[in-house]
Formats: structure tokens, sequence, C-alpha cells
């Protein structure tokens, strides 16, 4: 058997270097023990007129733009996380979140679906201080955005692709975000073919969607509940 010479430096390094080990982070696939691996977080900004006026934008004139957050980001289920550091206004934003299972660059609108392997309800949360901060400064806003804990999500449900319905949020039973996906600036469809021209999408990667008109504080203790219709519900508490 022939090894090549690179395998073995590799195998060497990894013995007297103590390597750690990496864990691919992953989502629940509703109604199965399978999960989903999860390759990189792409998200939308201002997908809802409304969110976008409430943002001091101008639906209008301004075409999609994407912003990341570190795959580990992600929350499987939801549950309690400790209130992030760094703020004092963290804010909640209920988006429909698609999964692929396909990829490219330079996709049709019309292809996208296909790729899609399912659907699930996340939580982009915010540092909306932070944000702020970075917007007037016009620094980055991975800090406001791609910081621990930042994508709780529920479990994918496979072959789902919404197009229309409500959304919602609530914190503590009181209705804070409600819209309808079919109020998208940009739909899934294009989404998918806009982002492909700036990257080129792979099995694995999530697409936040966008949030509706709402978005405000969560405080400590307060549980959140976020819907889509017909998919599981996702609850948060922060602590
Ligand atoms: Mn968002």
């Amino acid at each position: 058997m022939q090894v090549r010479l690179d395998e073995v430096a590799r195998h060497f390094y990894a013995t007297v270097m103590d390597l750690p080990t990496v864990t691919i982070p992953s989502v629940p696939i509703a109604g199965s023990s399978d999960r989903f691996p999860v390759r990189r977080i792409f998200c939308v900004g201002q997908n809802y007129a409304d969110h976008a006026r409430e943002m001091g934008s101008d639906p209008d004139r301004q075409p999609p733009f994407f912003f990341c957050k570190p795959a580990d980001a992600i929350v499987p289920g939801g549950g309690d996380i400790p209130y992030p550091a760094h703020t004092a206004d963290l804010h909640h934003e209920v988006e429909l979140v698609l999964a692929l299972k396909g990829g490219g660059s330079d996709i049709a609108a019309g292809d996208a679906r296909a790729l899609v392997f399912g659907v699930a309800v996340g939580i982009d949360l915010t540092r909306r201080d932070l944000q702020a901060a970075a917007k007037k400064a016009g620094r980055p806003w991975d800090m406001a955005k791609g910081f621990d804990l930042s994508a709780p999500i529920t479990p994918i449900v496979a072959g789902a692709y919404p197009t229309s319905g409500a959304i919602t949020l609530s914190i503590d039973g009181a209705v804070r975000q409600r819209g309808d996906l079919a109020d998208m600036i940009w739909s899934p469809d294009e989404i998918i073919a806009t982002l492909s021209t700036y990257v080129t999408l792979a099995p694995g990667d999530l697409i936040f969607t966008g949030t509706p008109a709402g978005v405000g504080p969560i405080r400590r203790g307060e549980t959140v509940l976020a819907e889509i219709a017909g998919l599981p519900s996702l609850a948060l508490r922060v602590g």
C-alpha cells in the first residue's frame, strides 16, 4: 500500500501536537432521528417593507443585502440561554429559515426550490445597540449579529417550502411581531438566486430570510415564542 508523504506528515503532527476534535453543528430533522449538518448561516437584511421602514430605510430602493452568523451560533430547539455580554438591548427577529441540500452559483430563481431540503423557524438574535454603533461608525456587524447562541432554531421540516402564512413572535403571551411570509420583498427563490451570485451555495447552508416589523428588546426572564403557520414553534427564555 502506498501512502502519500503529506498524509504521513499530517498524521504525525496530529499525534504529536494533540490537535482538537472539531464538532460539526447540526439541527434535528422533525419526525426523524437524523440531523441536518450546518455548513454556513446566511441572513437577509430588511426583507419585509414594514421592518425596513422601522429601521429607517426605504424598502422600494434597497436591493437585498446579506450578512453571516457562524454555524455554531445555532441553538437547536431554543430553550434557556444566558443574556449575552456586551449589550443592554438584545432584540428578537422571527424568521423563516431555508436549509439547503444542494447549491451552486448563479442559480436561476426557477431552480432554487429544488435545492431546499426543508425549512425551520428561527430567531435572528441581535445586539441592537452594537449594531447601531457599528452602522454609525461604518464598522462590520459581526459582533452585533454573529455572537454565540444568536441563532435559535426549530427542527427542520423536510420538504416544506411555504411562500405564505402567518409569521409571529410573542413575549409572555403579548404579540410583538406579526406578518405574512407573502410580504417578503425578496421571495425565497429570489434570495437563493441573488445570494448565489455572491457566493457558491452548498449543501448544509442555512438562510435566514428576514423579519417582519415589531422587532424589540427581550428582557431577562421573559419567554419568547416564535411561530410560522404549519411549522413547529420555537420557545426561548433569556435568563
Ligand atoms: Mn434578521
